[in-house]
């Protein structure tokens, strides 16, 4: 019973303290993210997870962006209005 309050005790510590850290990738230690969101979509790049899916077929993608590109290409239907030149993150991968 003591063991499991000073555990719980650790954690609530570390995830306070968590919120002022940088915003670091603990797979390759890059730290360029300006959002906490930048980071967590940078990560998915690690663990290939792919939480968008297509509506429409069994299409998915770690990203909203392809999605809605595949939808667009695949199916012809046009996203709500995104302008790809404005994103500088774009790559046709
Ligand atoms: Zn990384
Ligand atoms: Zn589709």
């Amino acid at each position: 019973m003591v063991q499991n309050f000073v555990r719980n005790k650790f954690t609530v510590a570390v995830q306070a303290s968590r919120a002022l850290e940088p915003l670091v990738c603990p797979y390759c230690h890059r730290s360029t993210f300006k959002q906490k969101s930048d980071l967590k979509r940078h990560i998915r790049r690690h663990t290939g997870e792919k939480p968008y899916q297509c509506p429409i077929c069994s299409y998915s993608a770690g990203r909203s962006d392809y999605v809605q590109d595949h939808l667009m290409r695949r199916h012809g239907q046009l996203p709500r209005a995104k302008r790809r030149a404005t994103n500088p993150n774009w790559t046709l991968s």
